[in-house]
């Protein structure tokens, strides 16, 4: 009798240990992909997500051609779809990959008690995880809340060996499937993807390519370049690493090999594992705390008067808030669906403390926005930058977005790429134009409100206020 395997985040065919499971049943193997936009509620997928979906689908798809095996897919409520399908095809067994989101867990539970009472055999597996969020806890027997402990806790664990590929998967081949094209995970009109194509190729063997690249050319100097949006420091993997198209054991032993071929690379290897280790303990805060995307986690910051804004935020959203390097990354992230780290934090930053929208409009932005949206690393970094989260930025650090830029972009190569509106200006204005003498914003063809905005706060007054409304709420605390 055929095992049915549902491909949700694990958007791959190696270090697949549901499919690896199922395919070691011997029968066949019917591969589905289910859409399910009901189930997460407000969190269904975003908009650049969907794009993504599309193209890992589709590239899925065929791997699973070439190995002998037809894709199914099929819309609805997971809870319907998966029992009627498991019925249709005579399944013996349900095969899945573990998921930690809000909306997952409780589902994943309920299918698994009715599938089982219905006789079949239904099995779960680890695989997008270093450890599973249950296995990590402090001496009390409770859950980590903060980074540094839960890292030491889980850096010297053994990771299991990644699974290669099944050499051969048959199974779904004359079942009814959607078209992929029917549905319309791709933007209609007008088509905003054109940045996000340039940008990106999803599926497993880029992502497998990516990796390499990185291993081979990046990683030595990560530490060091890590925070800096103008040079190509960073992997680029989350996007993958988010939908499975490869998993963190891949990576932890990939870079534990170069690591062990070349011991100059110590320091970056340990730095980029630890990021690593950033995305467990993301999952680990939202396994035990499920409100994280949508409840503040401190309390006292429950409190904070919070702005309504419409105007600041739609500027920021847009990249026209009138500070370049604030506008490079919100730029950056329209055009191609990703930002650097370092510019994550001084946008978030700015929307907080600048204009003091609530940290919720920012998570629901990059939701939409975000090749590389995920309930647990966005919900969990948003938190960090308002200073509200489990370990978090102290609420007093606010990002000043001149010296930062200055700071982490000082051949202004990323500012003037984004905003080219400022790029014929020195490098010493670049960050600050409004504090350039009229004749150099004459010579590098700015006119301030209008070839680009003037700044929509006065980023010293703004701190202020956002500091003052962080005393008042601490006093609360
Ligand atoms: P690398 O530097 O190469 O790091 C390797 C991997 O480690 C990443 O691919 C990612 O999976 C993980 N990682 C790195 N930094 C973090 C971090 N701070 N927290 C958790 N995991 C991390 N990351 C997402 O994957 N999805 C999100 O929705 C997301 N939202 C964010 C929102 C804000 C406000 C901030 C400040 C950060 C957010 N991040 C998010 C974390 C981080 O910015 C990205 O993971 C990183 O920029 C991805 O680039 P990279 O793959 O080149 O990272």
């Amino acid at each position: 009798a055929p095992t049915l395997v549902w491909f949700r985040q694990d958007l791959r065919l190696s270090d697949n240990p549901a499919l690896t499971a199922a395919v070691a049943r011997g029968g066949p193997v019917v591969p589905l992909y289910l859409l399910d936009d009901e189930t997460p509620g407000s969190w269904a997928m975003g908009g650049a997500s969907r794009w993504w979906l599309h193209h890992s689908l589709q590239s899925l798809g065929d791997d699973l051609s070439a190995k002998g095996a037809t894709l199914i897919l099929r819309r609805g409520k997971a809870t319907e779809i998966l029992p009627a399908m498991a019925e249709e095809i005579g399944a013996a067994a349900v095969l899945w990959n573990r998921c930690y989101e809000p909306w997952a867990v409780p589902r994943d539970t309920a299918l698994k008690e009715r599938l089982k009472a219905s006789g079949l055999e239904i099995e779960s597996f680890s695989a997008s995880l270093l450890q599973e969020p249950w296995t990590v806890q402090t001496g009390a027997g409770k859950p980590y809340t903060v980074f540094s402990p839960f890292w030491r806790a889980i850096r010297d664990r053994d990771v299991p060996r990644p699974l290669a590929a099944p050499g051969e998967v048959t199974g779904g081949e004359g079942l009814a499937s959607d078209r992929l094209e029917d549905w319309q995970l791709l933007p209609q009109r007008p088509d905003w993807a054109s940045g996000l194509r340039e940008s990106w190729t999803p599926g497993e063997q880029a992502a497998q390519e990516r990796l390499t690249a990185f291993l081979e050319e990046r990683v030595a100097r990560y530490a060091d370049k890590r925070n800096r949006p103008d040079i190509d420091g960073t992997s680029g993997l989350s996007p993958y690493l988010h939908w499975g198209e490869i998993s963190p054991r891949q990576i932890w032993h990939a870079t534990q090999h170069r690591l062990s071929a070349d011991d100059t690379a110590g320091k970056g290897a340990w730095s980029f594992l630890s990021e690593l280790g950033w995305r467990d303990f993301s999952y680990h805060l939202l396994f035990h705390w499920p409100s994280l995307m949508e409840e503040t986690w401190k309390d006292n910051f429950k409190a904070f008067p919070w702005r309504e804004n419409p105007e600041g935020l739609r500027a920021w959203c847009r990249g026209r808030t009138g500070f370049p390097i604030v506008d490079a990354g919100m730029r950056q992230l329209w055009h191609t669906g990703w930002m650097h780290n370092r510019v994550r934090m001084i946008v978030g930053s700015f929307l907080i403390k600048d204009l003091m929208v609530h940290w919720q409009e920012g998570e629901r932005w990059f939701w939409d926005t975000l090749v590389d949206a995920d309930a647990a690393s966005n919900g969990a970094s948003w938190q960090w930058v308002a200073g509200c989260g489990a370990d978090a930025a102290p609420y007093f650090r606010i990002f000043n977005p001149m010296t930062q830029g200055e700071k982490f972009d000082p051949s202004g190569d990323y500012t003037r790429k984004w905003v080219p509106e400022v790029a014929g200006l020195p490098d010493r204005y670049l960050h600050r134009p409004w504090e350039a003498p009229d004749e150099v914003l004459a010579e590098a063809g700015v006119r301030l409100g209008e070839t680009y905005p003037k700044p929509i706060v006065d980023h010293g007054e703004a701190r202020q206020a956002a500091l003052a409304a962080f005393e008042n709420i601490k006093k609360g605390a």
